[in-house]
């Protein structure tokens, strides 16, 4: 099953991915965690985005669209996957048109003044990349690894401000695109809440 996951920054696509990943078994393909990973690893590619992704900007749509084909391409996507971030424009949407048939378009549902609330308190652990909420997680080092969490460049004030507006000048016109297709949830609960009506959906179309 080819799966997209449409929403703001914030809105929890990346822990819904990993739940329709583990219960389907098909790879989550994150286009900010693939930039994060040319970006720690300091390649080419890594170099030119950086500065970008910092800032709240997006990354050009034909380094993205060339970064995407060549993952999707790979073995493991054989059976599917779920992208977590990408599409995230127009012409990013007609580019993966070309490249191949997707199968089910999720958007999480979320209220801006809630996503700045997540998105200023989260944190990433650099060692085994657990992501944490100071809401919820006081302690400033990871349960799992203990390392000492650290605030992505661009969860911070300015950049978040910047990828909203982004969001929904560039991004939230592809609800419009899909919008004969899309299967919409709240992400106001919990993570099971959102996940809970998605699983039911992507099993009725399974069949
Ligand atoms: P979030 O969804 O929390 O904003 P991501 O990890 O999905 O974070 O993306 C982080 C950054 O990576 C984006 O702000 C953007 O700069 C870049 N990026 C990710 N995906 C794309 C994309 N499809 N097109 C352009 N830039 C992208
Ligand atoms: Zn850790």
């Amino acid at each position: 099953m080819k799966i997209i996951l449409l929403g703001a920054p914030g809105s929890g696509k990346g822990t819904l991915a990993k739940q329709i990943s583990n219960d389907f078994n098909i790879p989550q393909i994150s286009t900010g965690d693939l930039f994060r990973a040319a970006i720690r690893a300091n390649t080419p590619l890594g170099q030119k985005v950086k500065e970008i992704i910092a800032g709240g900007g997006l990354v050009s749509d034909d380094i993205t669209v060339t970064m995407l084909k060549e993952r999707i391409e790979q073995e493991d996507c054989q059976n599917g996957f779920i992208l977590d971030g990408f599409p995230r424009t127009i012409p990013q949407a007609e580019a993966l048109e070309k490249l191949t048939q997707i199968d089910a378009i999720i958007l999480i549902d979320l209220d801006f003044d809630v996503i700045v609330k997540r998105l200023s308190g989260r944190r990433t652990c650099p060692d085994c990349r657990e992501i944490y909420n100071t809401n919820s997680h006081a302690s400033d080092t990871c349960d799992k690894c203990g390392a000492k969490l650290i605030q992505r460049d661009d969860d911070k004030p300015e950049s978040i401000k910047n990828r909203l507006e982004v969001y929904e000048k560039t991004t939230s016109p592809l609800i419009n695109f899909y919008s004969d297709r899309l299967f919409k949830v709240s992400g106001e609960g919990t993570p099971e809440d959102t996940y809970r009506p998605v699983k039911t959906y992507l099993k009725s179309l399974e069949g």
